[in-house]
């Protein structure tokens, strides 16, 4: 699928793009969603949708207290 090797739109605003930078977030995340399947990233459905959800939301759904 071509969409799967493109860059999340959100990327540039993200909060997990601030998290990596400053050494907070994993790397695996950014690879697995934000450069690659972020079509299954649940911030990305939620940005969306409009819905509110708190930076401490991972790709996945669960939720980092550490991150914030
Ligand atoms: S965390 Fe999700 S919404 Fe944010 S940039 Fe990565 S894939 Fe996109």
């Amino acid at each position: 699928m071509k969409a799967l090797h493109k860059e999340c739109k959100w990327y540039v605003v993200c909060p997990m793009k601030r998290f990596y930078e400053h050494g907070k977030l994993n790397r695996k995340w950014v690879d697995r969603y934000c450069y690659g399947d972020w079509q299954n990233c649940r911030r990305y459905e939620m940005e969306e949708k409009g819905e509110f959800h708190p930076d401490s939301m991972l790709p996945d759904g669960s939720i980092d207290e550490t991150l914030g």
